[in-house]
């Protein structure tokens, strides 16, 4: 594509301590915890509202914080579970064992209630907040490996905003790719990318009447779903259905229908899948109406505003974390976060081969009871910059690990971690890849993180 030039004087705001592009789970973690300790915190979402992909996205459930023993999942992410469990945003049937002690059990939770919490905590933090606003370039010196400032834009227009610290928590690892940090990404540097689904919200779900495997989740979607897909329900079939999981009295967050072949790093796939996402959202309803008992009135109330993006572009961190760590269970000094899910690569065509696969891989890369593994600092460490950290599903792990790591509690807890790293180095003066992480592991644990490791390193895990 040629290329065009364009020069413009833009308007400078006051600086910040730390600036986090992107409010999802992580991002809210960091600002959120760096604007308790102190620091000066612009928090940056282009969305209208805070929780990423757990609200704009309606992906409506936490995943498992217990190990079948004890809450694995501590910090902000166990506070945020219980004040939402304290203020009846968690569904009717749900107890707090789904997420103190139960293996491998979601604990769905209302999209509004976390909405408004999130504002809540962000404000008391303080952190300020800046919504319809997208961070769309920066200034850093790839030489030094140090960054500026960023420029965001909103209705406003265009504004520099320079900053002492930087947290990438878009998901897609946004701001390092525009400060020149290494990346991977899917179809480019790994196999392509899981496929992303659109999720939805309906209304006049009977659940006293579902047949269920436990209070918020139907028990034969699959068997009903063969079914459909024999009938000529679907217009592709994805027979890989992760299912309607109960949000409400009558309510339930439905997470189905695979988009094949997107790179999410396009504008055009994404435009195209919210499409096609919206043509299969109809096609679920439409199941769920005629086969699922309980479901025969259901509305469709909206499908999400965020398209489910599991897997895009991620870091080269200072460590990545793979499959033979996890399988050894492996603790390591600085971990800032300890998890016990599954490797969860959903499948990326609609064979029964790949069904098959997706089935043996989940029992096969699967910790049991009361195990854990760790979470390092140094995958959070964009290779070598000073200034920089990243949390969420950017972080720097192989693709198994980045199928457990990517969901919501393991991003809370890398947000946390950053956000906790980012003052202590502005406080210190440490670069980012020199922080004492014995430090930063003492902090987090006074903010009531779960961290069980016995040595503690002032050196950051390297590969
Ligand atoms: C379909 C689907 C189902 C899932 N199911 C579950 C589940 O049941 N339980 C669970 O715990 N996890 C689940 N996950 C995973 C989980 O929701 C996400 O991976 C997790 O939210 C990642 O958190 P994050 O903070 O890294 O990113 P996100 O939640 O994606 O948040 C990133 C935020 O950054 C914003 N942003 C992006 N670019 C910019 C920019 N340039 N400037 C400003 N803002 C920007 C976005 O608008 C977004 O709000 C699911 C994911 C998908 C896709």
């Amino acid at each position: 594509m040629p290329t065009y030039s364009l020069q413009r004087e833009i308007l400078m705001e006051e600086p910040y301590d730390l600036v986090v592009a992107g409010a999802g789970p992580a991002g809210c973690a960091a600002a959120v915890c760096a604007g308790r300790l102190g620091a000066r915190v612009l928090l940056v979402e282009a969305m209208g509202c805070l929780g990423g992909m757990a609200t704009s996205g309606l992906v409506t459930a936490f995943d498992p914080m217990a190990n079948g023993e004890r809450m694995i999942v501590g910090g902000f992410m166990a506070e945020l579970v219980e004040t939402m469990w304290a203020r009846g945003f968690i569904p009717a049937g749900v107890t707090p064992d789904y997420w103190r002690k139960f293996y491998h059990r979601w604990t769905p939770f209302n999209a509004e209630g976390l909405k408004l919490l999130l504002d809540e905590m962000a404000l008391a933090a303080p952190v300020e907040i800046r919504l319809f606003t997208r961070v769309i370039d920066a200034d850093a010196n790839a030489a030094a490996r140090h960054v500026n400032g960023v420029v965001i834009q909103n209705i406003e227009g265009y504004r520099f905003v320079a900053a002492k610290t930087f947290v990438d928590a878009t998901g897609d690892a946004v701001l390092a790719d525009l400060c020149g940090a290494a990346c991977r990404e899917p179809g480019r540097d790994t196999p392509a990318a899981m496929p992303p689904t659109l999720c939805s919200l309906y209304a006049g779900i009977d659940w006293e009447r579902a047949e269920k495997r436990h209070p918020d989740k139907f028990k034969n979607e699959q068997e009903l779903l063969e079914k459909a897909i024999a009938d000529g329900m679907f217009t592709q079939p994805d027979r890989h259905l992760p299912g309607m999981w109960k949000a409400g009295d009558q309510v339930g967050y439905l997470n189905a229908g695979h988009i094949f072949g997107v790179n999410a790093l396009r504008g055009k796939d994404l435009t195209d899948a919210m499409i096609l996402g919206r043509k299969l959202a109809a096609e679920y309803t439409a199941f769920y109406r005629k086969y699922m008992p309980g479901c025969e009135k259901i509305e469709h109330v909206t499908t999400a505003s965020l398209l489910g993006v599991r897997e895009s572009r991620r870091i080269v961190g200072e460590y990545e974390l793979t499959l033979d760590d996890y399988m050894a269970r492996r603790q390591f000094p600085d971990q800032i976060g300890v998890f016990n899910k599954f490797v969860d690569i959903h499948v990326h065509n609609t064979s029964h081969e790949e069904y098959e696969r997706f089935l043996l891989e989940k029992d096969k890369y699967r910790l049991g009871e009361g195990e854990f593994f760790g979470i390092p600092y140094s995958i959070l460490v964009p290779a070598g910059w000073d200034n920089l950290w990243v949390a969420g599903r950017c972080n720097s792990s192989d693709v198994p690990v980045h199928g457990s790591i990517r969901v919501q509690p393991a991003a809370a807890m890398m947000g946390q971690a950053v956000g906790t790293a980012a003052t202590q180095a502005m406080r210190t003066g440490q670069p980012a890849g020199d922080l004492d992480t014995a430090a930063l592991v003492e902090a987090l644990r006074e903010q009531g993180a779960y961290l069980p490791q016995t040595q503690l390193s002032r050196q950051m895990t390297r590969r």
